[in-house]
């Protein structure tokens, strides 16, 4: 399970305090050493866990804290309110054009999880949100990809538009909207190309098509697992695209924690959902406070 490790650290660590009618500074300093550690061995970004650490330490110390009647909880509060902000404070939706469709483009190297999480994402629309999307195919290049959507959409009950693996991405998505439109579509969720590796090609391509179909979304999505190489990822496509939000993949994996706890800290993009598995219907919200909580237990 994802955060086995580190939950069960920081848990270990916050057993000591949780008790505690009297609560020294050293007690902190000592358990925010054990948390630290915990942290760092999770993979979160170094940056963002020495912030963290400081940010607790201040309001864990504060007068309120300490004079209180249960000054174990509240610093165990404190640490929780800190992790949720870290995470993003509350759960971010996803954008709804004034005028319909809604554009979104799904981005991310390849392998991560973009093509399934199109159609997951486009099953999620229909079902809590009554809407009514189009998926387009735009990956050209994977082997496979096109046909994966169509499959997919068909799982899910959803159209698919296609132009086949020969046509220019730019014309594909020109069409694609055109036909949304005719079709009265309220979103239109494109499956864009990935890469092995993040290239200028990768990046130029996404550019154009994101000029043209000026979206209102721009999805990352991201595989949890990766770790900082994750959040390094994110960092390259926000500076030359602006993403708007994040999708935190592969999450029913064993990952150590590194990237739901670093990326929006680094990128200051939220993380929007969270995927669970290969399955259509894993797929949810991603919401801070719950991560926060299942991680202190
Ligand atoms: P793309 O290259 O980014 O379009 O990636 P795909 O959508 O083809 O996904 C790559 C692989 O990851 C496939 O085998 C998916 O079934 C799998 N996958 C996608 N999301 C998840 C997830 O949340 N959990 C797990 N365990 N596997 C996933």
């Amino acid at each position: 399970m994802a955060f086995e490790g580190l939950a069960a650290r920081l848990q270990e660590t916050l057993k000591n305090i949780r008790g505690k009618g009297k609560v020294s500074e050293q007690d902190v300093k000592d358990m925010m050493r054990e948390v630290r550690l915990a942290l760092l061995e999770a993979d979160v970004n170094f940056k963002v866990v020495k912030q963290f650490i400081a940010n607790v330490k201040e309001k864990a110390l504060g007068q309120e804290v300490m004079k209180s009647l249960t000054p174990g909880q509240q610093v165990i509060k404190v640490v929780n309110e800190e992790l949720t902000a870290l995470m993003g404070t509350e759960q971010s939706k996803i954008a709804v054009a004034k005028k319909s469709p809604t554009v979104v483009m799904m981005v991310g190297l390849q392998g991560a999880g973009k093509t399934t999480t199109t159609a997951k994402l486009a099953s999620h629309l229909r079902k809590q949100h009554n809407r009514n999307p189009l998926l387009v195919a735009c990956d050209v290049y994977r082997p496979a990809a096109i046909q994966q959507l169509q499959t997919l959409g068909k799982q899910v009950g959803m159209p698919v538009f296609s132009l086949g693996d020969k046509a220019n991405p730019v014309d594909i998505v020109k069409q694609a909207m055109q036909h949304a439109e005719a079709e009265h579509h309220d979103y239109v969720l494109i499956d864009t190309a990935g890469r092995l590796h993040i290239d200028e090609t990768l990046m130029t391509e996404l550019a154009d098509i994101k000029s043209i179909v000026q979206p209102d979304e721009i999805l990352l999505v991201v595989d949890a697992m990766t770790g900082q190489d994750a959040v390094n990822v994110a960092e390259a496509f926000h500076e030359q695209l602006d993403v708007t939000g994040v999708v935190l993949t592969k999450l029913d994996g064993d990952t150590r924690g590194g990237a739901a706890l670093s990326i929006k800290a680094v990128t200051n993009t939220p993380i929007k959902f969270a995927a669970t598995g290969e399955k259509v219907d894993q797929f949810e919200p991603f919401h801070p406070d719950r991560m926060a909580s299942r991680i202190l237990g």
